[in-house]
C-alpha cells in the first residue's frame, strides 16, 4: 500500500532535509503550524516571502520553500521592512528567535511596530541564544542558569507581548509548542491581517536552556507547557511577564486597526498633493 505524501513536504526544500535541530526542539513543530497555517491562509506560495535572522531559528528560512532570506544578525525586519515597501503585494514574514530579534535587533522591532509596517514576526522564544552555546538573552527569566550567568541571570526579561503592544503591534498573541491549533490559528490570522502583527511562540531548546536547568528533555519541557499554561484570551499584556519555571499565560491579547505605514503614506501623500497623487504601489 501505497503512503500518502506527507502534505507539509512540498512546503519544505526537501534537498535539505536532515535539518540541524537538535531533538526535541520545539522548531520543527513552529515550523509545521506555519506551512499549515500559510496553506490555510489561502495566499499563493509565490505571494509568501520568509525572513530570518541568525540563530537556531535562522535556519527556518532556508528550509522553507518560499523566496526566503537568510540575514544578518539582528536585521530580518529592516530586511523584511525593505521587502514589503518594494512589493506590497507580498505577504512578508519573519521568523527568528528571542536573542535575534530582541537582542541586537530590538531596535528594529519597536520602530516597526511603531511605524505598523505591514509584516508578522514570528518569535520563537526559548530563553537562550542555543546556536552559539546557551548566553543569556533578553527574554531569559531573572535566576534561569546560562552560560553567561552559573549563578543565576540577575536582570528583568522583556514582556514580549507588552512590548509589541505598546510601541503599537495591531495584532498579539503567545502560545507554547505544546499549542499547534491555536498556534496555527494565531499564524493564519496574524498572516492575514494588515499592519505589523506578532506572535510569541515559548518553544523547548532542551540541549542548552533546558540541560542548565534541569528542566528534562523536550517531551518533559513540553509536559511543563501543558501543565503550566493557562489560556486567557484579551489578557492585559502589562501582566504577561514571566518568571522562572513559573505559569505562562498564553492567548491572543490583541486584535486592533490603524493604518498600516504605506496606508498612512499614501493618505498623507494624497491629502497633501491632491488627487494627482497616484498611491505608491512599489518598485518591482
Ligand atoms: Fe533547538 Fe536549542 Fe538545539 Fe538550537 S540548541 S536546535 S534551539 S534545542
Amino acid at each position: 500500500m501505497l503512503t500518502p505524501a506527507n502534505p507539509v513536504h512540498k512546503y519544505l526544500r526537501m534537498d535539505r532535509i536532515p535539518h540541524i535541530w537538535c531533538s526535541g526542539c520545539g522548531l520543527g513543530t513552529a515550523v509545521n503550524c506555519f506551512v499549515r497555517a500559510v496553506e490555510a491562509s489561502g495566499f499563493p506560495l509565490d505571494t509568501i516571502s520568509v525572513v530570518s535572522g541568525i540563530g537556531c531559528t535562522g535556519r527556518v528560512a532556508g528550509y522553507l520553500k518560499v523566496d526566503s532570506f537568510h540575514t544578518t544578525h539582528g536585521r530580518a525586519i529592516p530586511f523584511a521592512t525593505g521587502l514589503k515597501l518594494a512589493n506590497p503585494n507580498l505577504k512578508v514574514i519573519v521568523f527568528s528567535g528571542d536573542g535575534d530579534l530582541f537582542s541586537i535587533g530590538g531596535n528594529h522591532f519597536i520602530h516597526a511596530a511603531r511605524r505598523n509596517a505591514d509584516i508578522t514576526v514570528i518569535c520563537i522564544n526559548n530563553f537562550t541564544y542555543g546556536m552559539t552555546g546557551g548566553q543569556i538573552t533578553p527574554t531569559t527569566p531573572t535566576d534561569a542558569i546560562a552560560a553567561t550567568a552559573p549563578y543565576g541571570h540577575i536582570e528583568e526579561p522583556f514582556n514580549l507581548p507588552s512590548l509589541a503592544e505598546s510601541t503599537g503591534a495591531v495584532y498579539v498573541a503567545r502560545w507554547t509548542s505544546f499549542h499547534v491549533r491555536q498556534l496555527m490559528k494565531s499564524m493564519k490570522e496574524a498572516i492575514q491581517k494588515t499592519g505589523f502583527s506578532f506572535i510569541e511562540i515559548v518553544s523547548p531548546c532542551p540541549t542548552l536552556y533546558g540541560r542548565r536547568n534541569r528542566l528534562g528533555d523536550g517531551l518533559e519541557m513540553m509536559k511543563y507547557y501543558r501543565e503550566n499554561s493557562v489560556i486567557k484570551n484579551g489578557a492585559d499584556t502589562r501582566e504577561l511577564g514571566m518568571v522562572f519555571n513559573g505559569k505562562i499565560i498564553c492567548g491572543k491579547f490583541v486584535d486592533r486597526e490603524r493604518p498600516s505605514f504605506l496606508d498612512a503614506y499614501n493618505a498623507k501623500m494624497t491629502e497633501r498633493l491632491g488627487p494627482s497623487y497616484q498611491p505608491y504601489k512599489g518598485i518591482l
